[in-house]
């Protein structure tokens, strides 16, 4: 499969911190991949990085083979790459709807967006459902999902997704990875970061372990999944 995203190099830092360093990766179309590591291993920031969120001091991120370093993020968004970030930040005072909406405010077709919300919703039932209600009074499974939502009116070709599991129940972190295949399955491909191990080398076909901002190991999920030394350096056992 052709790679969709490819980092080669990458080296980021806050101020005297340096968060990664020299890490390349690709993401082939189509796939899910997951990057797996310990807290404060880099993981949020590589998500940051490609999105243009966080600047690069060192390496090169390519976009269907073409360079995004002078991209600013809304043209990230607008080129096909959405993040969901960690945490649930929706519009608390503003309506399902209007979070919908604002997902798309890069887009000026308003039918295909009209189109959108109504796949979203094929996704998401219970936004349908709550669609007039203010997004703070959703539950904290409703929030992620909202989120998820909203990244997909962009239309992204790939989802940057931040710890979709976090702090969620295991029947809904179920629920909302059956979506997750799902939305793969449709068309968009997926780098996906994730504190639960299982379920991310259960969905993805290929995993990166960060440590300490470098690529520690990598390779197909299924074989890191049966590789007890792997599991045990660097993922927590099971
Ligand atoms: P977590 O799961 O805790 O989010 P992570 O793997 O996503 O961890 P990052 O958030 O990317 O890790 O953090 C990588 C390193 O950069 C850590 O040492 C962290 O303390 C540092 N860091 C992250 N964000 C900032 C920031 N805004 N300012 C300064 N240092 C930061």
């Amino acid at each position: 499969m052709p790679e969709l995203l490819s980092l080669r190099d990458v080296s980021a830092a806050y101020g005297r911190i340096q968060a990664l360093s020299h890490v390349s990766l690709s993401v082939p179309e189509g796939a899910i991949v997951a990057l797996l590591g310990a807290n404060g291993a880099g993981k949020s920031t590589t998500l940051n990085v490609i999105s243009r969120l966080v600047p690069q001091s060192g390496g090169e991120i390519l976009f269907r083979g073409a360079s995004i370093a002078a991209r600013a993020s809304h043209e990230v968004v607008r080129a096909g790459i959405a993040q969901v970030p960690e945490g649930r930040e929706v519009f608390r005072e503003m309506s399902v709807r209007e979070n919908l909406e604002l997902g798309a405010h890069l887009r000026r077709d308003a039918r295909g967006v009209a189109e959108d919300v109504e796949r979203a919703f094929a996704y998401f039932p219970v936004l349908r459902e709550r669609y007039r209600q203010r997004a703070g009074t959703l539950s904290g499974g409703e929030q992620q999902m909202l989120l998820i939502a909203r990244a997909l009116m962009a239309r992204p070709a790939l989802l940057l997704l931040d710890e979709p599991s976090l702090g969620l129940s295991p029947l809904l972190v179920q629920q909302i990875f059956g979506i997750i295949r799902r939305i793969n399955e449709d068309g968009t491909t997926i780098l996906l970061v994730e504190q639960n191990v299982g379920v991310a080398l259960g969905c993805s076909s290929y995993a990166y372990i960060l440590e300490n901002g470098e690529i520690a190991h990598h390779g197909p999920s299924a074989s890191l999944a049966a590789d007890g030394a792997v599991q045990n350096a660097y993922l927590g056992g099971h």
